[in-house]
């Protein structure tokens, strides 16, 4: 099945749900308030930021000059882009989103990012490779993805 014909598939299944399945979620889902006292502090959600971008540096292989990295609360920017990390190559900058975020999500996103900065460095990207999806876009998923679960396996504090 190709894909085209997959989504068109799946929106319909979606739409011809009975009313009555949002019920019997309330059932199958069990969904806790969230537990804050698990979290880092501020100064330890810095430091391991900071261990993580070097082992990514390394890992990548990324080479100098490294990509300017800006963390930010500014809610209002990640809701009108609707993304949580931006890389921009006209000035070499990463921009990532930590307002209420586990730092599991912060890193994965961190690494999604990093991996464009490597992709640019490989001359991998070209203007409107960017997409939803992209092959571009999938790599970096999938490099998050699975280095993710080899940081955590070492720092499970990051599961907040
Ligand atoms: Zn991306």
């Amino acid at each position: 099945m190709r894909a085209k014909e997959f989504t068109k598939l799946s929106s319909k299944t979606m739409y011809s749900e009975p009313e009555s399945y949002a019920h019997k979620l309330d059932d199958l889902v069990d969904l806790p308030t969230i537990n804050e006292s698990i979290k880092l502090t501020d100064d330890e959600r810095k430091e391991h930021i900071k261990k993580f971008i070097k082992w990514t540096i390394k890992l990548l292989n990324i080479e100098k000059p490294y990509p300017r990295m800006i963390f930010s609360n500014d809610t209002e920017k990640a809701q009108k882009g609707h993304h949580t990390g931006v890389h921009t190559s006209e000035d070499d900058t990463i921009w990532i989103y930590i307002g209420n975020r586990n730092l599991v999500d912060i890193l994965r996103t961190l690494m999604h990012e990093l991996t464009h900065e490597k992709q640019m460095q490989l001359n991998m990207v070209k203007p409107g490779d960017s997409y939803p999806g992209s092959p571009i876009e999938m790599l970096a998923d999938m490099v998050a993805g699975k280095y993710i679960k080899v940081w955590g396996k070492k720092h499970p504090e990051i599961f907040e």
